[in-house]
């Protein structure tokens, strides 16, 4: 069920426009507003999920579903062979900013760890 005051349900459902890098019938991934690397897009389910922790075991598909689009926009993008990383971030340590459940894909260039 869509939430009217989420963004990621609005750019789902188009009324707010992003630039969408990949859609299926689950899932839609988008360019990050304020990029962090080369490429980094937010891969997010259209249904609204809140946060990781909210996630309920019928999900488990939905939410390997992400890791799908991520390697298949990783192929597109040119950043499967040298690598990326995939991001989740839950709660307020993490500094989760939008509360629809997402992942970043982060590439093209060199990333450390352990992250900051
Ligand atoms: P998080 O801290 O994991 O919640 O990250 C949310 C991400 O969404 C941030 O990297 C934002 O830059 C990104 N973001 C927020 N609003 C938009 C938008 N309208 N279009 C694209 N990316 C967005
Ligand atoms: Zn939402």
């Amino acid at each position: 069920m869509a939430n009217d005051k989420c963004i990621f349900c609005k750019i789902a459902s188009g009324s707010i426009k992003a630039g969408i890098v990949y859609e299926d019938d689950h899932v839609i991934a988008f360019n990050d507003i304020k990029p962090l690397a080369p490429v980094h897009v937010v891969i997010i389910p259209k249904r609204h999920i809140g946060m990781l922790s909210d996630l309920e075991d019928g999900d488990a598909e939905l939410f390997g579903r992400l890791a799908i689009a991520a390697k298949k926009i990783a192929k597109t993008k040119g950043i499967a062979a040298c690598g990326y990383r995939i991001v989740a971030n839950c709660g307020p340590d993490a500094g989760q900013e939008v509360f629809h459940i997402h992942i970043h894909l982060l590439g093209g260039r060199n990333f450390t760890w352990p992250p900051g």
